[in-house]
């Protein structure tokens, strides 16, 4: 059994014009016009299909086809929202793929004896609102439901979740998590070059890295670049640069297995002569083992404080995001590296480097995940872009997956 390329290609297509941006890009941010006009062809195409579809009170979009027996649903699905100038395949893919999962089934007339169920989270890429991975976040129980809903825009504080929820008809009734699942599979595309340059067809994700995000701001005093000797001085932007550079060079050690990332930095007052008084940076730091993340946390924080010390100044510091890396169950895992093998498609078992909704799921139910290549490692671009054939592949690896834990 597989899937119908050409439906899936032409839907993902149909979908990638609502919010179509440049060439080949797409930007439909999480309950924006376009976000809504999304989930209401999504929706269409879910009725279509024979689904029976909720809506929680979060927007989690659910649609479940039956199964013989009343169990609960192995479900799929990922998320609809981009990032500003995304790609049509980060997180559609998973959805429209999982569409078309259900679609095949329908076509083959095979009923699994677990229903089947097709998740659109809510708010997955956290563009305008906090937290990222939103939806499933709130899905598993790992958030208050009322504390997100207050959540502000971060470009506009008059609007909340709970307030754009009601703008596009998304406000559900069902409770968010009230549905259980038997499992959960994400189809996604890598985000990275690793697939790509070594010729794999599909990525077999064992587990998601752990990510800390920290932002640090240096205070030291403004002062003439020309007349204050270098020992009068509070120079906030060097120490910032000594800490950068601390930092860069842990994951450029040999055999590291940590990836350290200044993405961000601002010096205040910014001008040429003038010895910067404040410089406030983030760190993204990231590691598969757990351990390591917060060692290399303490190490680092142990590091700016004594920099901090030595030059007189002072920190401020804030905690963003502590996710501990989080390993899929081995029985998922197989069932996806088995079905991509049944298929003929080389395989490689790795870790997904970017966090995402399945990695909330697995707090929920068992869960993982199925890379596709990306061309070049490029997303969160207009540039994004998978094969046709990588697309087709992943599809089936999904379908098959899920059958054999649907019992089809
Ligand atoms: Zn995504």
């Amino acid at each position: 059994m597989k899937i119908n390329t050409q439906r899936l290609l032409e839907n993902i297509d149909r979908f990638a014009q609502i919010g179509k941006k440049g060439r080949i890009g797409v930007e439909r941010i999480a309950l924006s016009e376009e976000d809504m006009e999304a989930r209401d062809l999504l929706k269409r195409q879910m009725l279509e299909a024979g689904l029976v579809v909720h809506i929680d009170q979060l927007g989690n979009m659910i649609g479940i086809r039956k199964g013989k027996k009343d169990l609960p649903p192995v479900a799929m699905g990922s998320h609809l929202d981009t990032v500003y100038a995304g790609g049509p395949f980060d997180g559609a893919l998973g959805v429209l793929a999982g569409l078309e999962v259900i679609q095949t089934l329908n076509d083959q007339n095979i009923q699994t004896e677990h229903p089947i169920a097709l998740v659109n989270f809510t708010n997955e890429e956290g563009v305008r609102f906090a937290p990222d991975m939103m939806g499933s976040h709130v899905y598993a129980g790992l958030a208050e439901l009322d504390e997100i809903l207050a959540a502000k825009a971060y470009d506009n504080p008059e609007e909340t979740i709970g307030s754009r929820l009601k703008a596009i008809g998304y406000d559900g009734d069902a409770k968010p998590g009230s549905i259980p699942f038997h499992c959960f599979f994400e189809l996604h595309i890598e985000q990275g070059p690793v697939l790509e340059v070594e010729g794999i067809d599909i990525g077999v994700v064992e587990m998601v890295q752990g990510i800390h995000w920290t932002k640090y701001s240096v205070i030291g005093e403004a002062n003439h670049a020309g007349t204050t000797p270098i020992a009068y001085r509070k120079d906030a932007g060097y120490a910032a640069a000594q800490i950068q550079a601390f930092v860069g060079g842990l994951s450029r050690e040999a055999n590291s297995r940590i990836l350290t990332t200044v993405g961000s930095i601002q010096f205040e007052p910014n001008t040429i002569n003038i010895v910067p008084a404040k410089a406030s940076f983030t760190l993204d730091l990231r590691s598969v083992d757990g351990e390591l993340l917060l060692k290399t946390q303490e190490i680092i924080d142990q590091k700016i404080n004594s920099i901090v010390q030595q030059q007189g100044l002072t920190l401020e510091k804030e905690v963003m995001v502590r996710f501990k890396p989080v390993q899929f169950e081995a029985a998922m895992v197989n069932a996806v590296e088995s079905s991509a093998e049944q298929l003929g498609l080389s395989t490689k078992r790795m870790p997904s480097g970017a966090g995402h909704d399945a990695q909330m799921m697995a707090a929920f139910c068992p869960a993982t995940m199925v890379f596709i290549p990306s061309v070049k490692g490029i997303s969160h671009n207009v540039e994004e872009y998978s094969h046709d054939q990588d697309v087709e592949n992943g599809a089936n690896v999904l379908l098959r997956a899920v059958v054999k834990r649907a019992k089809g």
